[in-house]
């Protein structure tokens, strides 16, 4: 059925239910040519915003976006794109990592338009908290970075709610442009922040999500109870994250569950996974990853499932994953 879009958070702009992320998949497993590929089969079922980051894939990520929407020839008020600062990629010098202050972010955001090859991101969020620079620096450099027009809007990724609110009374103390969204993982297997860590900010500063892993990396796709497909995240060097939960006897034993009521409600589970996400009114837009064009078809059929995550079916779906 049709996308549905909806504002992220308090602010005027309009984001797709769910979105693309080139995570772990661009450069990795996604060249240009696939690339073009996803990002077509996507706008084609109403995606409109494009999810990046300085460190995916080492800077390799934003070049194939960059070029694949090139060739692709979209025009830029089509889409959103984002990136996300504080890893680096630049070096192990001081100012080059795991860092959030002036100096790193002001150079970090021109590396990543020159990757992109763009006047300016839509999105721009700071990819962790970094205890070490003051939140009002950060503050007073992603302000700047919008009043510079290298970016339209800016947020955080897996900040605490004490930070995210530090960070937009600051901004309000000042004058400056307020963090519009936070970045959170949000799947079945995950979901404290979301539900409660943040559960006030959502009225009190308009707070919107654009949230991450709603698989938590497939895991939710049923793929993995009976072992490791060749190809998959699992099997891929590193990620030990994934293999220890595919190796959790206990969280396969609730994969195994949603697989079946998946297959009582004639859907994937993926999709169920996707459209239990997509069922809560806090999330902007839930932003999906995939290995190939038919991830991308499949996860988008999401959409006509979120009708069918009924009252019932969440008592059931939370009561599995409780
Ligand atoms: P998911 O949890 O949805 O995992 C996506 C992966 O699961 C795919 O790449 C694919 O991997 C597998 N998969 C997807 N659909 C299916 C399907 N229908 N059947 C079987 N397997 C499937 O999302 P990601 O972890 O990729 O995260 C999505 C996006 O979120 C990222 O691209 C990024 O933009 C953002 N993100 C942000 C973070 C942050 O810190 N802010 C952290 C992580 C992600 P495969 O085929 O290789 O097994």
């Amino acid at each position: 059925s049709d996308m549905i879009y909806n504002r992220l958070g308090s602010s005027g702009l309009q984001v797709s239910q769910f979105s693309f992320g080139s995570w772990v998949t661009f450069g990795n497993q996604v060249d240009v040519g696939l690339a073009k590929d996803q990002l077509a089969a996507a706008k084609e079922g109403g995606v409109n915003f494009f999810d990046n980051a300085e460190v995916y894939a080492g800077g390799e990520s934003e070049s194939i976006m960059g070029r694949a929407i090139s060739e692709l020839g979209w025009k830029r008020h089509e889409y959103v794109v984002s990136t996300k600062l504080f890893w680096g990629i630049n070096g192990d010098m001081v100012n080059m990592k795991n860092t959030l202050n002036r100096k790193y972010l002001m150079q970090g955001i021109d590396g990543s338009l020159e990757r992109l090859g763009l006047d300016f991101v839509d999105l721009v969020f700071c990819h962790r908290p970094d205890p070490h620079t003051p939140i009002e620096e950060t503050v007073w450099a992603m302000s700047d970075m919008i009043s510079q027009g290298k970016a339209l809007y800016w947020g955080t990724s897996e900040w605490s709610a004490d930070e995210i609110r530090a960070a937009w009374n600051i901004a309000e103390r000042h004058h400056l442009h307020k963090p519009v969204m936070e970045q959170p993982q949000y799947n079945l297997l995950h979901r404290t922040k979301v539900e409660k860590e943040f559960a006030r900010l959502y009225e009190d500063i308009g707070l919107g999500l654009t949230t991450w892993s709603p698989l938590a990396s497939g895991i939710l796709s049923g793929k993995y109870v009976d072992g490791i497909p060749e190809g998959s995240r699992g099997a891929l060097e590193g990620y030990d994250f994934v293999k220890d939960s595919i190796a959790d006897q206990e969280i396969t034993a609730k994969v195994r569950q949603l697989v079946d009521l998946a297959a009582e409600l004639d859907v994937t589970p993926a999709q169920l996974a996707l459209a239990w996400t997509a069922s809560n009114p806090h999330v902007s837009t839930v932003i999906l990853g995939a290995s190939s064009v038919d991830q991308v078809q499949e996860n988008l059929k999401a959409l006509d499932v979120i009708e069918l995550v009924t009252t019932q079916v969440r008592e059931r779906l939370e009561a599995i994953f409780a």
